[in-house]
């Protein structure tokens, strides 16, 4: 018996099999939960598609965040084809490149709300429509952070600050929806090799660093990641709401 059986879910944020998304994806699936996928535009689609089918996944949906008619689109389909939600994964995050190159100072107007609307809003905007579906079903709703929320990550820029935002957004939407039975939670991962860290300038170092001084001295996984997004998506975290859950090698607990 798996800790999901008979739970549903939707996962946005998979572009290929490095993405954490992925890997939490594999895990839920395994623990028995029927799973929905988005991709983010049409270029992804082909990389995302095998790797739902390889779940069996029967929704498999084109969904920019930036946009509220897919945002739309995706939850009807998801009330029409499942009646109910029990899980949703955001995994989504999203900044210009040269953002992530030059000093926080030279963030522009645009890319400063790009970064938010990507990264923070969609919490927010996939939170809302997913909350109908989870009502009177202990709904678990969770997102991906980093450190660069609360100290200075050199080069994570923008990105840091649309983290603080996405975090706050966490406690508010757990406020909101708490009385519904509904938690959100924020897991914050220690530095992985996917896509999106690719684009962060010094991303190596990064890794190199985490692994000299965090306590377990080495890198956390994808799949260690998603051990913990299991334990929020379970009932196994049923009394947590409202979190950022630190999965760093212990990272953000040093002080020198
Ligand atoms: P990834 O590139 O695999 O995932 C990022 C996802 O965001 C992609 O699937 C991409 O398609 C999606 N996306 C970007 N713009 C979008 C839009 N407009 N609409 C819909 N989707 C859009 O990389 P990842 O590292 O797995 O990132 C997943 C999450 O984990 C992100 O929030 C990231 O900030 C966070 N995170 C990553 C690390 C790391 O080191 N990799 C560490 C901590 C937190």
């Amino acid at each position: 018996m798996g800790l999901l059986d008979g739970r549903k879910g939707i996962i946005f944020g998979v572009a290929n099999e490095k993405s954490i998304a992925w890997a939490i994806a594999q895990k839920l699936h395994k623990e028995g939960a029927e799973l929905a996928f988005t991709f983010a535009g049409e270029a992804l689609e082909k990389r995302v598609r095998p790797l739902a089918d390889s779940l069996g996944a029967k929704l498999i949906l084109q969904c920019d965040v930036t946009k509220d008619d897919q945002i739309e689109a995706v939850f009807r389909q998801v009330q029409s084809s499942f009646g109910h939600l029990d899980i949703l994964v955001h995994g989504i995050a999203f900044a210009n490149k040269e953002d992530l190159k030059t000093d926080f100072l030279n963030t522009s107007r645009d890319g400063f709300r790009l970064a938010q609307d990507v990264s923070a809003y969609s919490l927010t905007a996939l939170a809302r429509h997913a909350a109908p579906l989870m009502q009177g079903r202990a709904g678990s709703i969770l997102t991906l952070t980093y450190y660069g929320s609360e100290k200075v990550i050199p080069r994570y820029n923008v990105m840091g600050v649309a983290k603080a935002s996405l975090e706050a957004s966490v406690r508010y939407l757990a406020a909101d929806l708490g009385p519904k039975g509904i938690r959100v939670n924020a897991i914050s991962a220690g530095p992985i090799r996917t896509l999106a860290s690719a684009g962060i300038s010094g991303f190596l170092e990064m890794l190199h660093h985490v692994e000299a001084k965090a306590p377990l001295r080495r890198n956390v996984t994808a799949e260690e990641v998603a051990g913990t997004a299991l334990y929020l998506a379970s009932d196994l975290s049923s009394g947590v709401t409202g979190e950022v859950i630190y999965v760093d090698a212990g990272y953000n607990i040093m002080g020198m």
